[in-house]
């Protein structure tokens, strides 16, 4: 009998590994964006109060963190996705605590947060490696 699991090439996962990768710092891009500008403007486009759509991206990076841990060579960037796990995992904690009412105020900061995030996994989305024009470099 046939089984129905895709046999995959040894190597193979290896070569698809780029786009997937690719594909998964994407999501966490896009969702530090608009966590960034929804904490800093109190407001999402297409929720009433905003805290759920904030709870929303915080899950989201949260999710993706965690899915692209194993799939990551460099440990430099697995410790970095662990990072933004964990801190994620606290803001969202924190926004839950608010919205049910266990607290008045949201820590400070989100936004920034965010962009500060954001800053350190924007270049690994991108499809080829950029050389830093360092003094290394002669320029
Ligand atoms: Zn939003």
């Amino acid at each position: 009998m046939q089984s129905a699991t895709v046999q995959i090439e040894p190597g193979a996962l290896k070569e698809m590994e780029p786009n997937v990768i690719k594909y998964q710092y994407e999501e966490i891009i896009k969702h530090l964006l608009l966590l960034q500008d929804h904490a800093a403007a109190r407001t999402c486009p297409y929720t009433p109060t905003g805290e759920m759509c904030i709870r929303k991206h915080l899950i989201a990076i949260e999710a993706y963190a965690e899915e692209t841990i194993p799939i990551e060579d460099d440990p430099t960037y697995r410790e970095k996705l662990e990072r933004l796990e964990t801190e994620a995992r606290s803001y969202r904690l924190d926004q839950e605590a608010v919205l049910c009412g266990e607290k008045t105020q949201l820590l400070e900061g989100l936004d920034h947060w965010a962009r500060k995030q954001r800053k350190e996994f924007e270049l690994r989305a991108l499809p080829c490696v950029l050389r830093p024009s360092g003094p290394a470099e002669g320029r």
